[in-house]
Formats: C-alpha cells, sequence, structure tokens
C-alpha cells in the first residue's frame, strides 16, 4: 500500500513538489484506522502539516479506506544522515529516478544540522534533466513562439537590453514547459558569462522559508539577486504570503536591474488567484505565450525523438513506422504518455526479447489512449431505436397518428433528439413530419416533467440513452 499511496501523492502533487517534500517521508506502522509517517526534520513535519495534510490523508484513504489518522512525527537523526551521504555520489541519472527518494536529502540535512549553509544549499537550483535540451525540443506549430522566445533569452549575453521580461510561458501539464526552462538553464550556463538558476516555485519557498528560520534571508535575497536569468518553474505552487511578498520583491528587484526572469505556470497569470494583485500585474507586463496542445504532428515527432535517445543505448530497440503514427494518433496531448509509451514499448521488447509490433503497442498503451471523443448521435437513430424500443414502426413517429402508443414515444424522441443532438426545436419540429417547434417543445417539457417523477420511464430514458450511446 505505501508505494502505492507514494505514487498517488506523487500524481497530485507533482514530481518537484514530491521530491521536495515527501521524498523522504517513511512509513513507521499501519494499525486500524491510524497510520504512522516520519519525516526527517521539524520543519519539514510542519510544512506537511501545514500545506499537505488532507491530501496525504485522502491518498490513504483511497488506498485504505478505514485510515482515519494519519501521524507524522520527526525521526531520530542517526537515520536521517546515512542516506544523505550516498545521495552525493550518485550519478545525475541515478538521482532522477524515483528509487533515490533522497534528491533533496543534502539540503534537507544542511537545515537540520548545518543551518549556516541553508541558502547557500537553496540556491543550488533545482535538479536538472541532462536530456533536457534546446536539441531534444521538438518544434511544432504548438511552441514555436515559446520556444524563440525562450532562445532568445538563453542567448543573451550579460548586459543586452532585456526584450521581455519577465517571459512567462504556460500550458498544461506534460506539454513542455520545464523542457524548455531547463533547455535555458543549459544553454544559458554553457556560456562563460552568466549565472543562470533554475528553481521550482516550490523550491524557492523552500530556500526562502528555510533563509528566514535560520535567519540566512538577507543572504538569500542577495544572492538571489546576483543572478543573471532567474528561471522559476511552477509557477502555480508559489503559495503563502511572506513567500509572495519576497517573490515580489525580488522580480522587481531583479526586473529593475535588468535582469531577466522566465516564468513557467499551468494557467495565465490572470488566472494565479492566490497571488497578489501586483504580482499577478507584474507578470503579465512581460510577455506571455500559451503552448497549445501538441498536434499530431508534434507528438510523431517527439516519439521519433524519442526512440532516436532510447536507440542510443539499445541499439536493436526499432519501432516501425505504422507504430509510431499509431500512438501519435492516439495517445492524449500528453508529453509524457509519449515518452511513457516509448518506455513500455523498450520494456517490453528488452524483457521479452521480441520487436515491436502493432499488436504489442496495442496492448502496451491501452490506458493511454485518449478516450473517444463522444459519438454524434443522429436523429434517425433515434428514431428507429425508440420504435424498436417502443414496438411501434418509424413512421407511426413521422406520422400524425394521435394514439396513446404512439404519442409518447414520439415524444420521447424529440426529447432525446433535443438533448442528445445540437439540433435547434424547428429542425427537430421538421425531421418528425414537418411538426411545428411549439409541439417539439412542448413533447420535450412533458418528458421532462415525467421522468422527475416516473421512476419506469426515467429507466426507459436512461436505456435508450445507454443504447444511443454506445
Ligand atoms: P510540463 O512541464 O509542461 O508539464 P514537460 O516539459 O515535463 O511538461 O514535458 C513532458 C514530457 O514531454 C517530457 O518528457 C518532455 O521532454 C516531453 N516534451 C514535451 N514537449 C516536447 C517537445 N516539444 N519536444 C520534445 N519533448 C517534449
Ligand atoms: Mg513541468
Amino acid at each position: 500500500h505505501w508505494s502505492r499511496v507514494k505514487g498517488r501523492l506523487r500524481s497530485t502533487v507533482g514530481e518537484d513538489v514530491y521530491s521536495s517534500w515527501f521524498a523522504r517521508m517513511d512509513l513507521e506502522s499501519v494499525q486500524d484506522d491510524s497510520v504512522h509517517l516520519s519525516v526527517p526534520t521539524r520543519f519539514l513535519k510542519s510544512w506537511i502539516q501545514a500545506h499537505y495534510a488532507e491530501r496525504v490523508l485522502n491518498a490513504w484513504q483511497a488506498e485504505m479506506p478505514q485510515v482515519h489518522r494519519v501521524d507524522l512525527t520527526v525521526r531520530s537523526a542517526m537515520r536521517n544522515v546515512a542516506p544523505a551521504n550516498k545521495e552525493a555520489a550518485a550519478p545525475a541519472e541515478a538521482r532522477r529516478t524515483e528509487t533515490s527518494n533522497n534528491r533533496h536529502a543534502p539540503e534537507l540535512r544542511a537545515t537540520a544540522t548545518a543551518p549556516v549553509s541553508a541558502s547557500h544549499e537553496a540556491l543550488g537550483g533545482s535538479p536538472l534533466d541532462p536530456r533536457l535540451t534546446f536539441a531534444s525540443f521538438v518544434l511544432g506549430r504548438a511552441n514555436t513562439l515559446a520556444h524563440a522566445a525562450a532562445r532568445q533569452v538563453a542567448e543573451g549575453r550579460r548586459g543586452d537590453p532585456v526584450m521581455f521580461n519577465p517571459l512567462y510561458i504556460h500550458a498544461g501539464v506534460g506539454l513542455g514547459k520545464t523542457h524548455l526552462l531547463q533547455a535555458v538553464t543549459w544553454a544559458g550556463n554553457s556560456g562563460p558569462d552568466r549565472k543562470v538558476l533554475y528553481l521550482t516555485a516550490e523550491k524557492f519557498m523552500y530556500g526562502f522559508v528555510a533563509a528566514l528560520k535560520t535567519q540566512t534571508a538577507l543572504a538569500f535575497k542577495e544572492a538571489l539577486r546576483g543572478i543573471d536569468v532567474l528561471v522559476i518553474d511552477d509557477m502555480q505552487f508559489l503559495q503563502g504570503k511572506t513567500t509572495q511578498a519576497e517573490f515580489c520583491h525580488t522580480l522587481n528587484a531583479l526586473i529593475d536591474a535588468g535582469r531577466q526572469v522566465v516564468i513557467a505556470a499551468d494557467r495565465p497569470p490572470s488566472d494565479l488567484e492566490s497571488l497578489d494583485e501586483r504580482v499577478r500585474s507584474r507578470l503579465a507586463g512581460g510577455l506571455v505565450v500559451e503552448m497549445s496542445s501538441l498536434g499530431e504532428e508534434l507528438r510523431l515527432g517527439i516519439l521519433k525523438s524519442r526512440v532516436a535517445a532510447a536507440r542510443a543505448h539499445h541499439a536493436s530497440f526499432e519501432v516501425p513506422e505504422p507504430v509510431l503514427d499509431y500512438l501519435a494518433r492516439t495517445i492524449t496531448h500528453n508529453g509524457r504518455d509519449l515518452e511513457g509509451a516509448i518506455n513500455r514499448l523498450l520494456a517490453h521488447s528488452k524483457l521479452n526479447a521480441t520487436p515491436v509490433t502493432l499488436e504489442m503497442a496495442e496492448r502496451e498503451v491501452r490506458d493511454l489512449i485518449r478516450p473517444q471523443e463522444p459519438k454524434r448521435i443522429k436523429i434517425e437513430d433515434i428514431q428507429r431505436v425508440v420504435a424498436r424500443q417502443y414496438n411501434v414502426s418509424r413512421s407511426d413517429l413521422l406520422s400524425s397518428r394521435r394514439t396513446a402508443n404512439v404519442v409518447r414515444p414520439r415524444q420521447v424522441a424529440m426529447y432525446l433528439a433535443k438533448t442528445l443532438t445540437l439540433r435547434s426545436l424547428p429542425e427537430i419540429g421538421r425531421r418528425f413530419g414537418g411538426r411545428d417547434h411549439t409541439t417539439v417543445l412542448h413533447a420535450v417539457r412533458k418528458i421532462e416533467a415525467l421522468v422527475g417523477k416516473d421512476v419506469a420511464l426515467q429507466d426507459e430514458v436512461e436505456t435508450l440513452k445507454r443504447q444511443l450511446q454506445e
């Protein structure tokens, strides 16, 4: 259960939040309706309790409904230090994986045992993924503008006039925000004379709060202001009045000093409800670019680049063109799922030593497939299905006969036509033997009223709807 609970937490709060706050949370015990968890520092404990208590409980309840209490305690220092040391030596790739659950360990340890270095640790920036560069970023209609702006920022030199500040990129989950921001950071830092700092909003908060606690806030602020390009990811997670006020100061100070700020969030500045109005308008005052959902061509491009990347280590791995087409056509608009699909195909073909086929792909990625567009229901279908259900003929429904055994089915059919299609009342009347729109309206109201009272009718209507929607 514990690993599934962690999985749930990770998917509700996102990878960055998860690794900042939960990666070092351990399960101590489960007893009847209560769960006992532990974290290495007091600060972490109070932070989680203040901000995430409910989500932790929800994650447990989703796995074990009987759980009604989650206790969080600080575990003894002895257990904190050992894993933290290992981390420093781990290769970059291993540090990214979820098995290494102490990605931020040195920083946590710093706050626990060596408070003075807290602000320095915070300024180390968030971990960067070596694969997220401009070279691996695939261009398409959805992201041309964002990409051009990001490139411009990355290629600027110290002292260049800043063209748009801040650069604010927003898009839904998995559409490449983090990729683009990290690409800016890699590219910017490869030049000699600029300091680009990539921080998730969570990390910014953490760094700042930690600095406050250890009275190094001033140093933290000063250090932040020495940055040439400040890159903040997942801005929507910037919470708390003090942090926001501090962020606002930093933003103003950097912009006034002609330094570049780049921000990504899952929504436009105007929708960051919890943010102070002044911050919002400052954010909106630069260049705001949206990346829209990945079109099919872009999805195909991303798939191909993922396959190429995988082939660097697994030369025999091949994904036939029809499989790529299939994936690009059917997988949701989310870059993460595309990556996930390729990983699964790779794992499957490696483990079973079999080539990738269309059948295999269909089986392996079934849960990533975008739900079918709701079926367009035709009025003729409604008439046919209703006629069959009530044992009358379709021409009866269209006729002017007014016997009870035809009137009710006809009204039901009109009601369904109104609720399941986008046709107007006059159009529906026309399709039912040239009736007036008021007749249709009367039928719709009649059935609406009856469905509320008559359980049998309600049942019939539901059954008909289900048949039509299948
Ligand atoms: P976001 O931060 O917007 O949620 P990410 O940047 O984490 O999304 O992207 C999710 C995945 O999709 C990553 O593996 C990323 O490399 C990939 N991806 C998204 N857009 C692109 C693109 N244009 N080119 C290449 N890979 C992309
Ligand atoms: Mg992201």
